[in-house]
């Protein structure tokens, strides 16, 4: 019978994680549970950072971006030592289960753990939504809605000095942020990790922008993109001369990831809590858990951690499209 949970967030934070902790802290309680966080992700486990925590710890966090608990890259946590001290730790904490929210590395050093006999459960978490095994992931409509905000309002200053502006939102190697910002903001052009760019039809584009009247020209850049923003501005300002135009470009940055949780955020953290929870209950353990075609869904470990989440290609034709 499981009577202690812990729960920690590692990785990069993402808006949302504080309902997920929220929501595995009250639905483990509500089962008469005894529920604890680490504190600073791996790193707090490794230090035995482990802490119990009532229904009234996690009061007013559900609006909070970030993470009460922390997050830490955590090296040490890489090595097989570090991963049996961790474990050595929760077991001197007598915690019998533990939940795991974050993203791609977290889960796969959650699946360490797993495979060392540890039984865990992940949360689906990342902005950049690259991860298997959820289609959607807790923080990415948070961030999203960021990166347009910025869009929406250098388009803005775009129309009024008919300037061509270049946005870099984050994701990693995952274009999906990119991609949407892409479509939702109207811009020009989009460039994605998972497409090569060819910077002479980015190029064309923002200058058939111009000559078909439009008073604005943005283009959406990916981090992990072949040409992201610092490589575009490069290729704009070495060809100045022959394109005839220049560009202004912004990086959003961790500016993404610092809002308040939106509502779709809120509430699918607080799903995927406490079925995090029931999963536990229902000792199904080495799973993460996400949602998949709208439903709340529990995928391996195994499964999740070496496979690629592919980007939806129609929703690249879609972009091409409407630009
Ligand atoms: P995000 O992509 O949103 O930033 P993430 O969970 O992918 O989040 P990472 O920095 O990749 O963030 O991983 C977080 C931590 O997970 C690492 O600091 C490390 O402690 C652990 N981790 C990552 N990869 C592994 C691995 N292969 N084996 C064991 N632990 C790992």
């Amino acid at each position: 019978m499981t009577q202690r949970v812990a729960v920690l967030t590692s990785g990069g934070d993402a808006p949302g994680m504080n309902a997920a902790i929220r929501a595995v802290i009250r639905c483990g309680v509500s089962k008469g549970w005894q529920m604890y966080g680490v504190l600073h992700g791996y790193k707090g486990l490794i230090s035995g950072n482990i802490n119990q925590m009532t229904t009234r710890d996690v009061g007013g966090i559900i609006q909070r971006g970030g993470t009460i608990l922390g997050s830490a890259r955590c090296p040490e946590f890489m090595t097989v030592e570090g991963r049996k001290l961790a474990i050595r730790n929760l077991n001197q904490a007598g915690i019998d289960a533990l939940v795991v929210i974050g993203g791609n590395g977290t889960q796969t050093g959650n699946y360490e753990l797993h495979r060392l006999g540890f039984p865990v459960v992940g949360i689906a978490s990342t902005i950049d939504n690259d991860l298997f095994g959820s289609d959607i992931t807790i923080g990415v409509d948070t961030a999203l809605n960021i990166a347009l905000e910025a869009i929406d309002r250098l388009k803005v200053t775009a129309s009024s000095h008919q300037r061509a502006f270049i946005v870099e939102v984050m994701g990693r190697k995952c274009g999906y942020l990119a991609l949407m910002a892409g479509i939702a903001g109207g811009a020009e052009a989009i460039t994605l990790p998972e497409v090569p760019t060819n910077p002479e039809e980015v190029a064309q584009t923002l200058q058939l922008a111009y000559e078909h009247g439009k008073s604005h020209a943005i283009v959406v850049a990916a981090e992990g993109a072949d040409y992201n923003a610092a490589a575009l501005t490069e290729f704009f300002v070495s060809n100045k001369e022959r394109l005839g135009f220049s560009v202004r470009s912004t990086i959003l940055g961790h500016v993404q990831r610092g809002g308040n949780p939106s509502a779709y955020d809120r509430t699918l953290a607080s799903r995927f809590g406490c079925e995090a929870v029931e999963a536990i209950d229902r000792q199904e353990f080495g799973v993460l858990v996400g949602q998949l075609h709208g439903k709340i869904a529990t995928t391996p470990l195994e499964e999740v951690i070496n496979t690629k989440k592919e980007l939806d290609m129609d929703m690249v034709k879609l972009a091409r499209l409407l630009d």
